[in-house]
């Protein structure tokens, strides 16, 4: 019998780890989809975003976002300790880059969750991450959702949708779309592992290296 511990002749001895990057419109799923990952157990390093967006009710600072002023955000944008970072909607959004590296290196796949100005970023930046889009399955359900945060004004709402539109343009951009059909959230989070589970048997990992 084969040794299970000891991989035979040319057979890799070592997990290379995955970017992972989420992204898809306002109002895609993005966060509901992240939170179902986390209970089924899938085991990334998470990265906390920065923002100057005030916290929402209900939002917890370090957990959600690292909420800052605009001027901390200026401060880690020149120092260069920002991995990406777009303006979404009249408010800075960023990723720091030094705990995305450090997770990588040591060899923990990491889970980004950004805008798709973000992801683009991502891909220039590291082309071998994993760009994975989410969607609704219609524009009414995108609709629904934005209204059911009721966080939205109408004119805020507007702009979104009209974000929306041209964000699901970018879909070529991506390596995986997931459709996120209405109370159907634990087939997207198994469409999501079934991903990262085929990333990981790769014969020519990706290796996502950042400078
Ligand atoms: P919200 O204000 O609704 O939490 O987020 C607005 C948009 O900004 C969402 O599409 C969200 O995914 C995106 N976002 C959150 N953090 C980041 C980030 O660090 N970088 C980028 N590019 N987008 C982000």
């Amino acid at each position: 019998m084969m040794d299970q511990a000891t991989p035979g002749p040319g057979i890799p001895r070592q997990r290379t780890p995955l970017l992972l990057v989420l992204s898809g419109p306002s109002g895609s799923g993005k966060d509901s989809l992240i939170e179902c990952l986390e209970r089924r157990g899938l085991d990334v390093f998470r990265v906390v975003t920065v923002t100057t967006r005030p916290p929402r009710p209900g939002e917890i600072a370090g957990r959600d976002y690292i909420f800052v002023s605009a001027e901390e955000f200026e401060r880690l944008r020149i120092g260069g300790e920002l991995l990406e970072y777009a303006q979404v909607y009249g408010h800075w959004y960023g990723t720091p880059r030094e705990p995305v590296r450090q997770a990588l290196a040591r060899g923990k796949d990491v889970l980004l969750r950004v805008d798709v100005q973000g992801a683009r970023a991502i891909r220039q930046l590291c082309p071998e991450a994993v760009l994975i889009f989410l969607t609704p399955p219609t524009e009414e359900e995108l609709i629904r959702r934005l209204k059911a945060r009721r966080t939205e004004s109408p004119v805020e709402l507007e702009r979104r949708l009209k974000k929306a539109r041209e964000e699901v343009a970018s879909l070529p951009l991506f390596d995986y779309i997931i459709i996120n059909y209405p109370d159907r959230l634990e087939e997207a989070a198994a469409q999501f592992e079934a991903i990262v589970t085929a990333e990981h048997l790769r014969v020519h990992p990706r290796r996502p290296c950042l400078s």
